[in-house]
């Protein structure tokens, strides 16, 4: 069976060059890179170069380039390590990835004060709660770039520099992993002091991810051992990942002009199909990310259109690929006021590079074929 896959922001299929690289690094040069000798030297080479390549993709020097296992361990990293042993407040959003926003709270445990910021009904931050938040005690501000829910595209550079403006010594983390390679980043440019990306979001595996970390930001380590990735991140690197990891990124930004109309079509055909079948409900409508689409059909629950569209190879989203097994599906939707009657039927549906518009065509005709057959069924009983 042919599948259409339309899950993309929770994991995208690893590029052919990609795997190669990644067998390549395993079977021939498996070598460990801290270890003497000429083959190490060879895979440490090549793993400073992918460094560097990240590094020059987003505007940040290769010393500012932590390699780590993934989006998750990035965030976590950038909260516990930039406020171990602080006092003072910490400022998240409602709206946060739970790797952010579930560690952020856990610095309550260590006497820091969480200060949660709203968002709007699209899931953006509303910028002038959360400015309201800092004050002379914020030692770390969070703020995630693109919303993995709703799509919604926050202006962080404003952002940063407004936090900034209010206390030039907190903190600002941006969880960069829905946006980075989808929109044009430059940490600098940005203001931020941190920034946080996964690995298996731009077509190469999981179990890799970065993190930028500016030069001078006060950061311990979580993880003792061998003082890898200066120090910050200890433990036998993972060498396939992280050769990849530099192009991986650096490849999706190359591609962000060419795919971006390209996105905004299927987006609209989708938006179009959903509009004649009726009932729709568009999560994000204003600043969002073009690759992905939140919506709900009145009266149709997630899991059972999922499942009907799964047998037809056609595989589409709920709320976030980390919760959708969990009873915390909800915390975004229900904080940006979704009504109850499309709260349990959000879809998110995601488009990669390798996405068609067969792949479009197949989506839309199997939606306009179930989601009526599935309420006539409701009707009915
Ligand atoms: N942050 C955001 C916004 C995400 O969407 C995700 C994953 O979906 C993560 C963090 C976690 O990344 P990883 O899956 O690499 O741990």
């Amino acid at each position: 069976m042919n599948i259409h896959y339309f899950n993309n922001c929770a994991s995208t299929r690893v590029d052919d060059e990609m795997m190669e690289i990644i067998n390549q690094y395993n079977t021939q040069y498996y070598y460990n890179p801290g270890t003497l000798g000429g083959n190490s030297a060879v895979v440490n080479k090549q793993m400073q170069d992918s460094r560097l390549l990240l590094a020059n993709t987003i505007g940040a020097d290769k010393q500012e380039i932590v390699f780590t296992s993934g989006g998750t361990e990035s965030n976590n990293i950038a909260i516990l390590g930039t406020t171990k042993g602080k006092k003072g407040n910490a400022i998240i959003t409602m709206c946060e990835h739970s790797s952010a926003y579930y560690t952020t709270l856990s610095l309550e445990d260590k006497g820091i004060e969480v200060r949660i910021a709203k968002c709007d009904g699209e899931g953006h931050i509303d910028y002038e709660h959360y400015l309201s938040l800092v004050d002379d005690n914020t030692v770390l501000a969070v703020m995630m770039h693109a919303n993995n829910e709703t799509g919604a595209l926050n202006d962080i550079k404003y952002l940063a520099h407004a936090v900034k403006a209010i206390n030039s010594k907190t903190i600002v983390f941006s969880d960069g992993v829905q946006a980075v390679g989808k929109v044009a980043v430059n940490v600098k440019n940005l203001g931020v002091d941190l920034y946080s990306m996964s690995g298996h979001k731009l077509h190469t595996t999981k179990g890799i991810g970065a993190l930028y970390v500016k030069k001078g930001t006060k950061i311990s380590s979580l993880v003792y051992g061998g003082g890898h990735e200066g120090g910050i991140r200890s433990g036998t690197e993972f060498v396939p990942g992280i050769i990849t990891m530099g192009k991986a990124v650096s490849n999706a930004v190359a591609n962000i002009d060419r795919l971006e109309p390209i996105y905004v079509s299927y987006r609209q055909q989708v938006i179009d199909c959903v509009h004649c079948i009726g009932g729709e409900y568009i999560t994000c409508k204003t600043n969002y990310l073009p690759c992905v689409i939140s919506l709900a059909l009145e009266g149709i629950k997630s899991e059972v259109l999922v499942n009907m569209l799964e047998m037809d190879g056609v595989m589409i989203g709920t709320s976030s690929g980390c919760s959708a097994k969990t009873s915390k599906a909800g915390r975004v939707y229900t904080h940006i006021g979704m009504a109850d009657k499309y709260i349990t039927g959000v879809l998110r549906i995601s488009f990669s590079k390798f996405t068609t518009q067969q792949d479009i065509d197949i989506l839309c005709q199997k939606l306009a074929q179930y989601v009526p057959q599935l309420r006539q069924t409701i009707k009915g009983k």
